[in-house]
C-alpha cells in the first residue's frame, strides 16, 4: 500500500484533520490517522510496522504489512508505504542496489528507508548511508516540532 507524504502543510486544504494516536497493531504511539471530512473517508497508517487501514466510499480495508518504507527523491513529494510480506522489502532493496529507485535525472532519492522487527524491537535501515538504527520513539515530524521551539 502506497500514501503519498504531504511535507508541506500547504498541502492539508483538501479537507482532512490529521491526528496520531496509538497503532492498533505495533502500540506506537504515533500512528497517523487522517479524517477525510469532505469524503468521509478514514486512513490509518504506522510508519513503524507499517499497518494501515482504510475505510472510504468502497468499503474497509485493513493490511498488517511487514514494516513501512519511505523514498524522499531530490526534488518533489515523498511516498510512505508498507510491505505486505517479506518478499516485498526484499525486492526493495534489490531495486534500489541495482540502481533503479532513481528520479529521471538518474539522481538517487536523498533520503531512503525502511523499517524492520528483529527480536521483538522495530529498527530502521538508512539504504543511502547502509545504516541501522533503533526505530525513534518521537516521529521526524514531533522532532522537528521540538527543535522549533
Ligand atoms: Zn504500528
Amino acid at each position: 500500500m502506497l500514501f503519498q507524504l504531504f511535507v508541506e502543510t500547504e498541502v492539508r486544504d483538501m479537507g482532512s484533520t490529521q491526528t496520531h494516536d496509538k497503532c492498533p497493531r505495533c502500540d506506537y504511539d504515533y500512528a497517523m490517522f487522517d479524517f477525510y471530512y469532505r469524503i468521509q473517508a478514514q486512513y490509518v497508517f504506522c510508519e513503524r510496522c507499517g499497518y494501515s487501514y482504510k475505510h472510504d466510499q468502497e468499503g474497509e480495508e485493513e493490511s498488517f504489512g511487514v514494516g513501512s518504507f519511505r523514498v524522499m527523491p531530490v526534488q518533489g513529494a515523498g511516498v510512505l508505504g508498507s510491505f505486505d510480506k517479506l518478499e516485498d522489502r526484499e525486492q526493495f532493496l534489490k531495486d534500489f542496489k541495482d540502481g533503479k529507485m532513481v528520479d529521471e535525472e538518474g539522481k538517487q532519492p536523498k533520503e531512503l528507508t525502511y523499517t524492520f522487527l528483529e527480536n521483538g524491537e522495530w529498527f530502521i535501515y538508512d539504504l543511502v548511508n547502509d545504516e541501522t538504527k533503533p526505530f525513534p520513539t518521537l516521529p521526524f515530524w514531533a522532532e522537528e516540532d521540538k527543535e522549533e521551539e
